[in-house]
This record gives C-alpha cells, structure tokens and sequence, in this order.
C-alpha cells in the first residue's frame, strides 16, 4: 500500500494512469497539467481539479501524451502502455458509418449490446462509446439492463436515458428524464418471467420513441447487461437482443459466450469478440453491496449536489401499496388455462406493517392496480420510515414478555408472582 500525497505522471501517447481509491473518507484530486487526456471518453478539462473518493477505481487515458497530477492517498496507482482502446475506438469507428449511412438512407441507427461476464468492463465500455457518439454530435440512447448495479436509477430496476452531453467524470451521465421501469431485486433469476417483461416494453417504449426523434434513431441505442451469461442468463440475454433486435453484439472476454451467440443470432446480427482491459477490477459480492447501497444514498441524498430529502406522514390508508409476483402454487392447484408462471408477474396488495420499514417503494405512473402498472413506467422512489405504533410493534417483535399476577403498575410488580408467558 502506497502513501503518497502528490505523485506526478507523465503519460506517453496511448497509455493510461489507474488508480484506486479505497481508505474510508479518502479524497483524491486529479488533475491535467498538460497535453489530452480522458476518462471512460470524457474529455478532461485542462488544469481542472477532479476529485474521486473511497470505492473510485479510474483510468484516465491519452491518445497524444500528458502529464497528470494527484493529489491524496491512493491505493495504487500505475501506468499502463497495453490497453485495448484502439479496438474500442474501432468499434466506435465502425458504429459511426453504420449511423451515416442510416442517416443517409433514413433507417435506424445500429443497436448495439455489451455482453459478457462479471467484472470485464461492460458498463465502462458502454460508457466509452457513448461518450465518443456524443462528442462526434450524435444523440444515443443508452439502455442499462444491469439490475445489480443500477446506473440509470437506484438498482434492482432497468432504464434508459437520452445522452446528449459527454458524461460528466464525477457524476456519470446527466440524470435528467430517464425512462425507469421498477424489477425490485438485485439478479434477473430472482423473477425471469417479470425481467422478461420489463425488458420487452422497455424496448417497446424506445422504438416507439426513435420513430418520433429521428436524430436519436440515427443514433442508435447502446446496451449494458448483467454479467450472467449461463443457463438461464444466457436466454435473459437472448431474449433482450430479439426484444430490442439487436444489430452488434460486443463480448467481452468470453469465447464460449462470443460462440453460443455466433452460433444462435440470426445471421444479420454482428457478433464482434472484444478483449477486456487489463485495469478492470474485481468486485467481491460484499464491494458490490456496498456499491448497491451508495447508489440508493446517492438518489436520496445526491453526489457531488447534495440533495435534502424531507420525510413527510402519508396515512396508510391513502397508499395503496403493491408487490409483483405471488407465490408460485404447484401446476396441479392452477385454474385451467393458468400457468404457474403467471403467478410471478401477478400484482398482489400489500398490507402495511413493520415489514415494510425502510423498503425502498416505487412509485409508479400507473393510475391503478387495474392499470398496467408492469408496463408503467415509474415516477420516483420513497423510503418508508415507519410512524410510531408500528415502530413500537417492531421492538416487541420475537421479545417474550411476563404476565405478572399484579394488579397495575402501582400495584407490586416486582414482589407479584407470574401467570406465565407470552
Ligand atoms: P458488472 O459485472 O458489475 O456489470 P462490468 O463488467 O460492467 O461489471 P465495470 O463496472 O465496467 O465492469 O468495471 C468494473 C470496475 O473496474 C469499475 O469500478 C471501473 O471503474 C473499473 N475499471 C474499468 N476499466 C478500468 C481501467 N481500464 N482501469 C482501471 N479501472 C477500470
């Protein structure tokens, strides 16, 4: 572990500085002292101070050279000269042509997804290319199918946003008008059949929209995925590409992955096999809570802009409070016609209790229960705090209590015998 305040680099052309922020309450600053640099596509601003904090792990490239600065405690920090930026750059080369031509012959823009396993680069790279589109005056449409980590909004949903500005280095992507459709756990397996459905209107929802904005239709969409390819994941992953239908496939350093597809796509879709970079870091599953949890403070309380969220009291009986998918009875018990699968896109009130303190709920367009609120898109999220008598029954939860033979309180509670136990 290195314990430097100021370290200074000097960059040669096509290599980039990594570094990782990882001591709690660390701050590091970076700077460009001089020459070009970027971070994930995003043009650094010349002798601006950048600051990343605990969890950052960056990677700030040059294609013509630079010297860059920082300051703070990093937990390491090197330079690299084997990055596979020139075969991304390419293939942003080549989605550039396909968006001329579509603009020429009025079509739509190449539909491209990143495939691959966990912790490979897929969201870092479906950052790159859209930072590229964007700088060439392009307008994207990035969808984020990753339900564990939750880019667009908080995790355990799917979204897509409008990008029409380079992402910004400490935030990401601007936020504004997203289009979220709530899934409500952290792995597609949990509930396939609701994934599936989600996806399959979120695609419709975008193609309805790219016929009324032909700028972004030219563009094209960009997509990240979940890093579960196997078994079922693999179908997740196919049916998002028919949904979306799909023109690239990028994967990501996996051959058995980049064959299945190659061998299952129909032959109009590009597979294309891409290297993975080599600074790409391993996130154990208690990181990537961690890294859940920061991202539902972060739509609460804001990042750089701190946010100041109020609670406010909503009687229970003005809420109407749903969950998606019963449980699943035996295919023996189902009325005729019904599969067992239904029941995990069934919408099932719920009653209020002390279950549901400090649940995240959506908050959903739909105007109803009777309304389709699986296909409605959603509003926001609330957090519940839950108000006093039930906080009260929470702490006699699984608490076993005394009846005493006493009378009342004055009576003598601690010289009376007891009638027994509850
Ligand atoms: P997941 O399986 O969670 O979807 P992923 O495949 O999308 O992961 P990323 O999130 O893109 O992977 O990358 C994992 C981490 O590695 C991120 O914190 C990212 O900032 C970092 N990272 C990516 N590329 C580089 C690089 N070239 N140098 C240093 N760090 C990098």
């Amino acid at each position: 572990m290195t314990e430097v305040q100021l370290q200074e680099f000097k960059l040669e052309p096509d290599s980039e500085l990594r570094f990782e922020v990882e001591s709690k309450n660390e701050k590091v600053v970076l700077e460009v002292k001089s020459g070009y640099a970027e971070l994930f596509g995003t043009e650094l601003v010349k002798a601006k101070p950048y600051e990343f904090h605990t969890g950052a792990k960056v990677a700030v490239f040059t294609w013509h050279g630079c010297t860059v600065e920082l300051r703070g405690k990093t937990e390491v920090s090197y330079v690299a000269k084997e990055t596979p930026m020139v075969v991304y750059l390419n293939v942003h080369a080549a989605l550039e042509q396909q968006r001329v031509a579509a603009e020429q012959e009025s079509t739509r823009g190449p539909v491209t997804m990143v495939v691959g396993p966990g912790d490979v680069g897929k969201s870092t790279l479906t950052r790159i290319l859209l930072n590229y589109a964007v700088r060439m005056g392009r307008r994207p449409i990035y969808v984020d199918l990753d339900v564990g980590q939750g880019h667009i909004s908080v995790p355990g949903t799917i979204g897509a946003l409008l990008v029409e500005r380079p992402a910004s280095i400490e935030e990401g992507f601007s936020q504004q008008a997203p289009l979220v459709y709530h899934f409500g756990h952290s792995s597609p397996g949990e509930n396939l059949e609701l994934y599936n459905t989600i996806v399959g209107r979120l695609a419709e929802v975008i193609a309805e929209r790219c016929e009324n904005n032909k700028k972004a239709s030219t563009s094209g969409v960009i997509i990240n995925t979940c890093g579960w390819i196997k078994g079922d994941g693999y179908k997740v992953l196919s049916h998002a590409a028919q949904a979306f239908e799909v023109d690239v496939i990028l994967v990501l350093d996996n051959e058995r992955l980049y064959n299945e597809l190659k061998r299952d796509m129909p032959k109009f879709v590009k597979v294309v096999y891409l290297p993975k970079s080599g600074g790409v870091v391993e996130r154990s599953s208690t990181q990537r809570a961690e890294a859940r949890d920061a991202r539902i403070r972060e739509y609460f309380y804001g990042k750089r802009t701190p946010y100041y969220p109020h609670s406010f009291d909503v009687k229970f009986n003005d809420l109407k409070i749903y969950k998606v998918g019963a449980p699943s009875l035996p295919a023996s018990c189902m009325p005729l016609g019904m599969r067992a699968a239904d029941a995990l896109t069934k919408v099932v009130q719920v009653s209020p209790s002390g279950a549901l303190q400090h649940r995240v709920l959506a908050v959903s367009f739909a105007a109803g229960p009777h309304d389709d609120v699986l296909h409605s898109n959603l509003a926001g999220f609330v957090c519940v705090s839950v108000p006093s008598t039930i906080f009260i029954y929470i702490i006699l939860q699984h608490r076993v209590l005394a009846v005493s033979f006493a009378a009342g309180p004055h009576d003598d509670v601690l010289h009376s015998n007891l009638a027994g136990f509850v």
